[in-house]
């Protein structure tokens, strides 16, 4: 079925809603997208500032720690016992090493704290080696030492007052144990799957929360190569097993160790159903308070226009006037249109109706208007009369003064006739020279006087031929409503078939 104004109305407002909506959502997913990932990575970064900074300020006050004891140690290194009372004091105090040892400069362990069963031996340690080498403030990188453990030394340099190298001052920290790294970093683990992890400028792991790494060296890691160059920054990365994190990694200055702290991508963007859903949410009584104005819009624009084609459907058309209200120019026009075409239309039948009822010569009422006479006055129940006419030798007037001037006599008749019927009386012409009227109300004995008036009234009115002409007339009442109409006419003019026998110019009435 073709669909309405209104349906492509509703479609088309439907479908611009929906698509804004869905088009504001979609974007509205963008940008919140963009805005967590950028957001996770400023995070990441801000807090891998942070511990970078924290871990600068720890091994800077480390070396201070180390370097305030360095003259008592220097006095006690041929007095191992002393050096270990001060070495005791000195862990205490520092509290961020696992241990601290002096070390002469061949590599002898002179003292240690806590006892770790080296005193006395040769340490022939990658980091010892490293330190003894430089002879300068240093941390090294991690190393296994002889006990077995994976550590880092901070070490600082041991001269007398003749600037002579005597070994050195090393605080170490375990790094597979409990030490300050993890108690400042194992605090960001979190449920999200977030964590930090150190490197080292090798690209060894320091730390991580996965401790079986912690000393595997994870150079093809983008950010850990950034890191080793010595850079700052964040940047959406992949970790060993394949999966997306967002990186915030910020390099030490003090150690050369980079700092890493890292979200996971998908959890990163966790939240961006919900706000989207939620913006979805926030739309919706806009959308449907849009969708009620739309609705009432539509309805109000194809209102005027559904209303014009129900009246063109209407069987009544033509009949009914035309009552629209209209607000917008194009329904405006076209009902003014449709409205004059009806009454043109309504004008033009009426004048046809008019035009077949009527006889165009004598403007009298014709036959067929006769006919609906008869059956409306019968279907009314009114009695009526009729009286029939006939002018006399009407042959011999056309052919005396031409069928022109019959036809002028036919008019004089007719006016005649309507002189003598009233306003209720219907005067008709039934063809050629033959008329009639129809007295409505009206009994026999009144009919039959009009007609005489009539007859008396032609008889002695000059025609415009100015040759005297005469009628013959029969008159009858319809009383019995059960009497055929036909029978009825027949009575008439049997009676005016006797008036013309009769010698013509007179009237009979039908029994
Ligand atoms: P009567 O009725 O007295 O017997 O004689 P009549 O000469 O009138 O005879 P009839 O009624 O048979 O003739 C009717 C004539 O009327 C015939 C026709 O020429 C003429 N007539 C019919 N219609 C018209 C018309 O419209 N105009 C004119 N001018 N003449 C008509
Ligand atoms: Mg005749
Ligand atoms: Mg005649």
């Amino acid at each position: 079925m073709i669909k309405t104004l209104r349906f492509w109305i509703l479609t088309l407002i439907s479908f611009t809603i929906i698509g804004i909506l869905t088009s504001s959502l979609f974007s509205s997913y963008l940008v919140t997208k963009n805005s967590l990932i950028e957001n996770s990575l400023e995070q990441n970064q801000v807090y891998s500032k942070k511990l970078a900074q924290m871990s600068e300020e720890l091994f800077a006050s480390m070396q201070l720690n180390l370097e305030g004891r360095k003259a008592d140690i220097i006095k006690l290194l041929d007095q191992p016992e002393e050096l270990t009372v001060v070495l005791d004091q000195l862990i205490v105090t520092s509290r961020n090493f696992n241990s601290v040892s002096v070390i002469d400069k061949n590599g002898l362990a002179i003292a240690t704290s806590p006892n770790v069963g080296i005193a006395g031996n040769i340490i022939e340690s990658e980091g010892v080696r490293e330190a003894l080498d430089k002879k300068e403030n240093i941390i090294t990188k991690p190393y296994m030492a002889s006990t077995g453990r994976l550590l880092i030394l901070v070490s600082t340099p041991l001269f007398n007052e003749q600037n002579e190298y005597l070994g050195m001052l090393n605080g170490t920290i375990y790094l597979e144990e409990d030490n300050f790294i993890r108690n400042i970093l194992a605090e960001h683990y979190s449920k999200d799957g977030s964590y930090v992890y150190v490197v080292d400028h090798s690209g060894t792991l320091i730390y991580h929360p996965d401790e079986e790494r912690i000393g595997e060296v994870v150079k093809s890691n983008e950010v850990v190569e950034k890191l080793i160059k010595g850079n700052s920054g964040s940047s959406l990365t992949e970790n060993t097993k394949g999966d997306l994190y967002l990186a915030g990694y910020s390099f030490i200055e003090a150690s050369n160790w980079g700092v890493v702290s890292q979200t996971p991508y998908q959890s990163s963007l966790e939240p961006l159903i919900g706000i989207i859903l939620k913006i979805f949410l926030y739309a919706l009584p806009f959308v449907a308070l849009f969708l009620v104005v739309a609705f009432i819009i539509s309805n109000k624009l194809a209102f005027p226009l559904q209303k014009l084609a129900m009246y063109t459907m209407n069987k009544g058309f033509n009949k009914k006037e035309l009552r629209i209200p209209t607000w917008y120019f194009e329904a405006k026009q076209l009902t003014e249109t449709v409205e004059e075409y009806r009454r043109h239309q309504e004008e033009t039948v009426a004048d046809f109706k008019m035009q077949s009822l009527t006889d165009p010569l004598t403007g009298l009422k014709n036959r067929r208007f006769a006919e609906y006479l008869y059956s409306n006055l019968i279907e009314e129940k009114q009695y009526f009369s009729m009286l029939m006419v006939d002018i006399d030798f009407f042959k011999k007037v056309n052919d005396e003064f031409g069928h022109n001037a019959g036809d002028e006599v036919l008019q004089f008749l007719a006016s005649r006739m309507n002189l003598v019927a009233s306003d209720n009386d219907f005067c008709i012409r039934l063809g050629g020279e033959e008329f009639a009227i129809v007295f409505p109300n009206t009994h026999l004995d009144e009919a039959y006087r009009l007609a005489e008036i009539l007859r008396k009234d032609i008889e002695t009115t000059l025609p415009p031929t100015r040759k005297l002409i005469t009628i013959s007339a029969g008159v009858g009442e319809y009383v019995d409503f059960n009497e055929p109409i036909t029978s009825f006419i027949e009575r008439i003019d049997r009676a005016l078939y006797k008036a013309k026998s009769n010698g013509r110019n007179n009237t009979m009435k039908s029994n």
